[in-house]
């Protein structure tokens, strides 16, 4: 069965595999073989950079060995212990996350992003009932966000072409306009809490009745909305808020958390302590299924009552299994081992300018923003009206980095049009070869469209 030729192994992939965004994702027509650092070999023995970090989570890079090492070990050492009862990687990687989250956390454990999610909005809604606010059961999120697929977390993103087929979703979800300095500029507006983006969710709060509202959900940066950047001030202004209507704030580390915006979490760029943080991929970087749902103390206090029914009936059989956490905790190791928060924040620095430097005269690019390794380039028809370029262009791009061994993704929201961001995330490892090999193939791409 290994021996297939690349054609034989694309055959049977059509036959058998059901993709996600198959139609969708312009790549979606390799079979990837092997993978090592920041690059990829398809089964044609193409080679790739993949500056999405598969999607958005291979943050030390592919093929570590001590990582693999650690799961072998660990398997071995104890297989499987649930986490109704306890053990050692588990006590180590809890300690771990509230060190780096910088504050007093407890930390639950689960498998997805999504399912990350789902616990925070039980834990949220929870948590009110044991306080005696019985009617705290609303969540504010925002349009352009995503929180994942599952019933709650698809309710609580803000992009309907992935929802509408599925509805009725869960209910009790609010979404608000997100901030957006580019299309929604706010940089003349100095107190956070005056922010337009911060004011439609104090209004929200008003007119639903402040002690209806559960908590808010936001990323510290909305990534697969198109990497959307707030005002400088929004998330302390969100914060304020929340504490001014009593609401909880939970902050979407999925793919923002683990360095990708240049600190441990995205959050801490703005100044300021969530209630709840959920994070996932890059917390293992894709080499175990493993995400966390971190509460405050107080919060976890509130579940800690005698009676039969005050604990969190929430049970997750493979979250936080040892071998996952014995990963996590490795894969953190090499982050602090080798500064990778810190190469973030200057390597994305530099990624930014050189592509801001080289594109700004470009007719499609409205706008290249980001913060760490994560970038958004926002390509439209007319600058001046900001129209979206049209989602065949965008597609062209892709396929033309794509051509010279660069991949990329490309994100945004299809019902508005806005399909039209491509983005970059690639891991944390990259040398500065890698990060001209990106800066030099993307340009290309893009000029190459602009002389089509
Ligand atoms: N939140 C965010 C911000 C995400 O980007 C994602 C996945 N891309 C999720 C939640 C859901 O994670 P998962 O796919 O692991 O369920």
């Amino acid at each position: 069965m290994t021996n297939l030729t690349s054609q034989n192994w694309q055959v049977k992939d059509e036959q058998y595999v059901w993709h996600s965004m198959k139609p969708y994702n312009p790549n979606a027509t390799m079979i990837v073989q092997k993978s090592k650092g920041a690059w990829i070999t398809d089964t044609t023995g193409k080679r790739y950079l993949d500056a999405m970090s598969g999607l958005w989570c291979v943050n030390v890079g592919y093929g570590r060995e001590e990582i693999a090492k650690v799961a072998y070990e660990q398997l071995l050492e104890n297989t499987y212990t649930p986490l109704s009862v306890g053990h050692i990687p588990a006590v180590q990687l809890s300690e771990k996350i509230s060190e780096l989250l910088g504050d007093d956390y407890v930390v639950f454990f689960s498998n997805s992003g999504s399912e990350a999610n789902e616990a925070a909005f039980k834990i949220a809604r929870q948590y009110h009932q044991q306080q005696g606010n019985v009617n705290r059961t609303k969540f504010i999120s925002r349009y352009r966000a995503y929180h994942g697929s599952s019933m709650g977390a698809l309710a609580a993103t803000g992009q309907a072409q992935r929802k509408y087929k599925y509805e009725p979703l869960a209910p009790g979800f609010i979404h608000v306009t997100p901030p957006d300095t580019y299309r929604a500029n706010e940089d003349h507006i100095e107190d956070p809490v005056a922010l337009p983006s911060v004011q439609a969710i104090d209004h929200v709060m008003t007119w639903e009745m402040s002690d209806t509202i559960a908590a808010v959900i936001m990323e510290p940066i909305i990534t697969g909305g198109g990497v959307i950047m707030p005002h400088e001030n929004y998330l302390q202004g969100v914060k304020a808020v929340c504490e001014k209507h009593g609401a909880l704030l939970i902050v979407d580390e999925v793919i923002c958390g683990f360095g990708r915006t240049g600190k441990a979490f995205g959050f801490q760029n703005y100044g300021i302590q969530p209630d709840i943080v959920t994070m996932a991929k890059g917390l293992t970087s894709a080499y175990m299924p493993l995400s966390a749902t971190a509460v405050r103390r107080e919060i976890y206090e509130a579940f800690a009552g005698s009676e039969e029914y005050d604990f969190f009936r929430h049970v997750n059989t493979f979250g936080g299994s040892p071998a996952a956490c014995a990963v996590a905790l490795k894969n953190i190791e090499i982050m602090e081992r080798e500064n990778l928060f810190a190469r973030s924040e200057e390597l994305g620095t530099v990624l930014l300018s050189e592509l801001q430097e080289h594109l700004k005269n470009h007719p499609n690019v409205g706008d290249i923003r980001g913060k760490g390794l994560l970038i958004g380039v926002e390509l439209v028809s007319d600058k001046n009206t900001k129209a979206p370029l049209d989602i065949a262009e965008v597609n062209k791009v892709i396929g033309l980095c794509k051509d010279q061994g660069l991949l990329i993704g490309k994100n945004g929201v299809t019902v508005a049009g806005f399909n039209n961001i491509l983005t970059l995330s690639p891991p944390l490892i990259i040398t500065l070869d890698e990060k001209d090999f990106i800066v030099e193939k993307f340009t290309n791409a893009l000029k190459a469209l602009q002389q089509q």
